[in-house]
């Protein structure tokens, strides 16, 4: 990754946009993001391939920032040919790192066009077995479990096939619960994984989507939190105040704790972020 790298090992993801004015703001939230030197941006993809075009070209404009860039690619709905084609063109781009996820099936697709690889694991293995050691990988890890798994025993056990196929470093789901991180980082070392697990970082500063994606990525937002913003309704400054105060702490207490560093969910905006990382102290 970039040898510039922020002493706290931080992250932004991005996804990425659909319209031409999407795309000028991303440049200016790359831009101020890239002021704090992280090791890394990321971009997100659509199952199945749906995204590839914008997520490369997103990829493209946020290389340009001079930061190692990296692309997520998802197995689910697409077929080894297509992967091994996607993974030679980010190769001639010079891309090296990548995100390497499951994915989920779009709604109503069933069991049907799940593709010839069923889990993250066998993608990195796949990856590796194709290129090697090219691509510095990561992976996405579920403190609070995934919400298919039928426990996080048992989550935590393909968690651990993941990394030994071959990934980096693993990314997590979002959480509220500091302890949720630290019982999962243990769990994980217990069952000889070794490398970072670095905590994903959602800013809070919209209710209704917060609950959406919550609700949907199975990331629990404590009660105090939820009866908190419910109380702010439409005041929207109310709530990025409660949210930075809250996300800010808790991004303390994951450092001081030992996190390796922070990875930003930024929904393509760096304000946020940019606030939190001012509250702390590596
Ligand atoms: P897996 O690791 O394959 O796990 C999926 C489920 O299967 C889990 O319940 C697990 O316990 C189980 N499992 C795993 N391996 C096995 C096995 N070998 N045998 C039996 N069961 C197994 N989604 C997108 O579509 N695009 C993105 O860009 C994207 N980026 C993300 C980035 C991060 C950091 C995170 C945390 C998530 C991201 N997601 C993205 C969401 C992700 O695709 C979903 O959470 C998806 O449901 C699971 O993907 P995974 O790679 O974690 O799957």
């Amino acid at each position: 990754m970039s040898t510039q790298e922020h002493p706290l090992g931080i992250s932004f993801e991005f996804f990425p946009p659909n319209t031409d004015a999407g795309r000028e703001k991303l440049v200016g939230v790359r831009d101020a993001l890239a002021r704090r030197a992280p090791r890394f941006f990321s971009v997100t993809y659509g199952a199945g391939g749906s995204t590839q075009a914008r997520t490369l070209n997103t990829v493209h404009m946020v290389r340009e920032s001079g930061f190692t860039t990296a692309p997520h690619l998802s197995c689910i709905g697409s077929d080894k040919g297509a992967l091994r084609e996607l993974l030679a063109r980010y190769r001639e781009d010079g891309i090296d790192s990548l995100v390497a996820l499951r994915g989920d099936l779009p709604s109503g697709m069933g069991g049907s066009g799940v593709g010839q690889l069923r889990y993250a694991n066998e993608l990195v293995e796949f990856i590796r077995e194709e290129t090697g050691d090219h691509f510095e990988i990561a992976v996405a890890a579920y403190p609070e479990s995934h919400p298919q798994a039928p426990n996080l025993e048992r989550d935590l056990e393909n968690f651990a096939r993941k990394m030994k196929a071959g990934a980096n470093l693993a990314i997590t789901q979002y959480f509220f619960s500091a302890e949720a991180y630290f019982h999962f980082v243990e769990r994980a070392r217990a069952l000889g994984v070794e490398a970072p697990i670095v905590p994903g970082i959602m800013p809070i500063t919209n209710y209704a989507k917060l609950a959406r994606f919550s609700d949907a990525c199975g990331a629990e937002i404590p009660r105090w939190i939820r009866k908190q913003l419910e109380a702010y309704g439409d005041d929207s400054e109310a709530i990025a105040a409660f949210g930075e105060e809250v996300i800010s702490r808790l991004c303390q207490r994951l450092l001081d704790g030992g996190a390796p560093g922070l990875h930003f969910y930024t929904l393509n905006q760096s304000a946020p972020c940019l606030r939190i990382l001012d509250n702390i102290t590596g």
